[in-house]
């Protein structure tokens, strides 16, 4: 039968069942087509996911940042309404732990210390802050000068040199001897065996050259230059002064090797009448005993001179004039004939003289005419040429500059100056 089968075709096969499709080919066409929509939504959906991560990260940092300057203003906001602290510097220390300090407004507190505050820094003269109602000393505030006294240090060395100086050679002299050695060969005073000069004093009219001649000794020894002019030094509220005193020499001390230029001295160093009794009075004394202290040598001096200037020597303290405070006393009178000549050429150095400008003439007219005065008639005289339209200065340019130099001597009051000019 099985042959016959095989035969005839008939026989049961596989390969010959038709296969009916589970789906149709619309259907396999659509559900392909879904399914490609399907995989575009998720990629979308993966992408947005993706996006909005990013948007967070970049939200929660941007909330961060509003919250520190949130934080921030509300620390400024704290700071605004807590009261500020006051100043002082610690006096005495007591047994007890307690302090004295001085306000920077003038009063002593007996004061507690804060627990926080390092013991090792509270010592006498540490400037402190204390708490504006129970005056508990909270904090040491670093060791810095007084703004008062760190604006008087000259940065640059002045460019002021000895050629610059007309005549004052004996002076000169002097002072390069007390102030320039000991800055520049100190073995020679230790090969000695003397002590190096430690400061000098000048005196003369205005205007001879005492600032000038303090400068060029800063220029030739490269020195520090702290400049102070002695009234700065005269302070409102007492002990104030003397700290500034002090200041001072500390900070030339740290500095050095530094040159001290004290101008106008007998602000704070005439004599103490035994009527001084008014409060301000006291407090120039104070200030002018600390000075003292300083030019003593109390404290180490170091490397740093003084140089002292004044109008008035009659009405210094006796203390500032005995030996051993200055060592050098040293005068500066008005110039001569020669000193005038040479004060006038080193002032028109830079000017076109006519040949007519005859400066040995002019110093023979300028007689009791002080270094300022002399510079002043030659500012004047190259005013006249600018005023005439020139560059070159006539001898007639230095006759009218010295009849309006001699005007403002006699009459102040009458200069006829362009406003701003002063001669
Ligand atoms: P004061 O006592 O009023 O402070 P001073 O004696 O310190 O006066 P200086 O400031 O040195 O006088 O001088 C003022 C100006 O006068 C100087 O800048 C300088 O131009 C001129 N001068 C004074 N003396 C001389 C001099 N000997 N040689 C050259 N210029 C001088």
């Amino acid at each position: 039968m099985t042959d016959s089968a095989e035969n005839t075709g008939d026989v049961f096969s596989p390969k010959n069942i038709p296969i009916e499709p589970l789906i149709s080919s619309e259907e396999l066409a659509k559900l392909r087509k879904t399914n490609i929509s399907l995989e575009n939504r998720n990629y979308e959906l993966r992408e947005t996911v993706r996006q909005l991560r990013l948007q967070m990260v970049s939200v929660e940092s941007e909330r961060d940042q509003f919250r520190r300057e949130a934080r921030k203003y509300k620390n400024e906001i704290q700071q605004m309404k807590t009261p500020p602290l006051v100043m002082g510097s610690v006096e005495m220390l007591l047994d007890d732990g307690r302090v004295v300090v001085r306000s920077t407004t003038g009063p002593q507190f007996l004061s507690n210390v804060a627990e926080n505050v390092d013991r090792s820094l509270v010592i006498p003269g540490a400037q402190c802050a204390l708490h504006p109602q129970s005056f508990v000393l909270l904090e040491v505030l670093p060791r810095k000068y007084d703004a008062a006294v760190s604006t008087m240090e000259v940065e640059e060395a002045p460019d002021v040199v000895y050629s610059d100086i007309g005549g004052l050679k004996t002076q000169i002299n002097l002072l390069r001897e007390a102030i320039e050695l000991p800055i520049l060969k100190p073995q020679l005073f230790e090969k000695t065996g003397i002590e190096p000069p430690k400061g000098v004093l000048l005196y003369g009219p205005p205007g001879t050259g005492k600032t000038l001649l303090a400068k060029a000794a800063a220029h030739e020894t490269q020195a520090v230059f702290i400049r102070v002019v002695a009234s700065e030094l005269v302070q409102k509220y007492i002990g104030e002064g003397a700290r500034l005193v002090r200041e001072l020499f500390s900070l030339a001390r740290e500095r050095a090797p530094a040159i001290i230029f004290i101008d106008e001295i007998d602000a704070i160093g005439s004599s103490r009448s035994v009527d001084a009794y008014s409060a301000g009075d006291h407090e120039v004394s104070r200030t002018l005993m600390q000075l003292l202290a300083e030019l003593d040598g109390f404290n180490a001096r170091g490397n740093v001179k003084i140089i002292a200037a004044t109008n008035r020597l009659d009405v210094l303290d006796k203390a500032l004039l005995r030996p051993g405070r200055f060592d050098r006393i040293i005068e500066f009178p008005l110039p001569t004939k020669e000193e005038r000549k040479t004060i006038l050429s080193i002032h028109t150095k830079k000017m076109h003289l006519a040949k007519d400008v005859d400066l040995g003439l002019l110093a023979e007219e300028t007689e009791g005419f002080n270094g300022a005065e002399l510079m002043a008639v030659t500012v004047e005289a190259g005013m006249q040429a600018i005023r005439h339209n020139r560059s070159t200065v006539r001898a007639k340019d230095f006759t009218e500059a010295l009849s309006a130099v001699k005007r403002g001597r006699e009459q102040p009051e009458a200069r006829e100056l362009p406003p701003g000019m002063y001669l």
